[in-house]
């Protein structure tokens, strides 16, 4: 590791200042191809900013658009995520959805979305699911998978033999995008950061990514549904597993069969019993 410029490591440390300031703390190192199974987060240390120079060129300063105040010390860069010195899930989550707000910022917040969708369910749950962004019903009750899409969903936890309060349900994103679109990958890089402190803030054993966008962002590798499914993923120590999203098996019913082996596959890791019945 080099001795960094003291101009590129004050950009730096305004970049990460404006990552922190949108609720974003943790930093990936992708290759540029996309293709990389091993991505691996960082929690960048502004004490000690010494990067590799081949990574200089993916972390360019951007700190004109971003609107950035220039910061002359470098050690008042990094704020502590809030729910950092709690212990107990309920306490952070909460600490999670106060720093959230009422969020702008992205897009989203000027397109209609009503509300915030954050997550439902228990706090100390060992599965999450987690979809793509919130749809017309959720957006208008305030909690994700309460459409068609969501009771499929609730017949696959049933199928599971678990209730839908025993796992916790989230999305990528947490404001509804204009006509159910899919999200942009800016949206999805602004908001999936607080869905990570949700997922450190409950440390489920398990998690199952609904479809490919869910799959995609989580992981950041660029793949098709048939190369994420059917095996474990590690997604920073917790174990993770893709199947088709309830909304798709909705247009195409024949392909819960699949879904149900990928979610037998999580339940024998979970130490679940499988019942012979399916997904209805
Ligand atoms: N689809 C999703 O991905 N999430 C929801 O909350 C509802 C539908």
């Amino acid at each position: 590791m080099g001795v960094l410029d003291p101009q590129f490591k004050r950009a730096l440390a305004e970049r990460v200042r404006y990552y922190n300031e949108l609720g974003i703390y943790d930093f990936y190192r992708r290759d540029p191809a996309g293709t990389n199974l091993d991505a691996v987060p960082h929690t960048v240390d502004p004490e000690n900013l010494a990067i590799p120079s081949e990574q200089r060129d993916l972390m360019t300063p951007r700190s004109k658009a971003a609107g950035a105040v220039p910061v002359e010390d470098v050690s008042e860069v990094p704020s502590p995520k809030p729910e950092s010195s709690v212990t107990d899930p309920v306490q952070a989550l909460r600490l999670i959805r106060e720093d959230i707000g009422d969020c702008t910022r992205c897009r989203l917040s000027k397109q209609g979305r009503k509300q915030i969708v954050f997550g439902v369910g228990n706090p100390n749950a060992e599965l999450m699911f987690i979809g793509e962004a919130p749809g017309a019903d959720e957006d208008q009750q305030g909690e994700p998978f309460v459409g068609r899409a969501g009771q499929l969903l609730n017949n696959m936890i049933k199928a599971m033999g678990l209730r839908r309060e025993d796992v916790y349900i989230a999305n990528i994103i947490k404001c509804r995008p204009p006509g159910n679109r899919t999200p942009e990958r800016d949206e999805c890089e602004t908001c999936s950061p607080f869905l990570m402190r949700q997922i450190a803030a409950i440390k489920p054993k398990a998690i199952v990514a609904l479809g490919a966008v869910a799959a995609k962002t989580l992981l950041a590798i660029n793949a098709p549904m048939s190369e994420f499914r059917g095996r474990w993923f590690d997604f920073r120590g917790t174990k993770l597993a893709v199947t088709y999203h309830p909304a798709f098996l909705l247009r195409d019913p024949r392909q819960k069969k699949e879904t149900w082996k990928d979610l037998q596959m999580v339940m024998k890791e979970l130490g679940l019993a499988i019942p012979a019945k399916g997904v209805e």
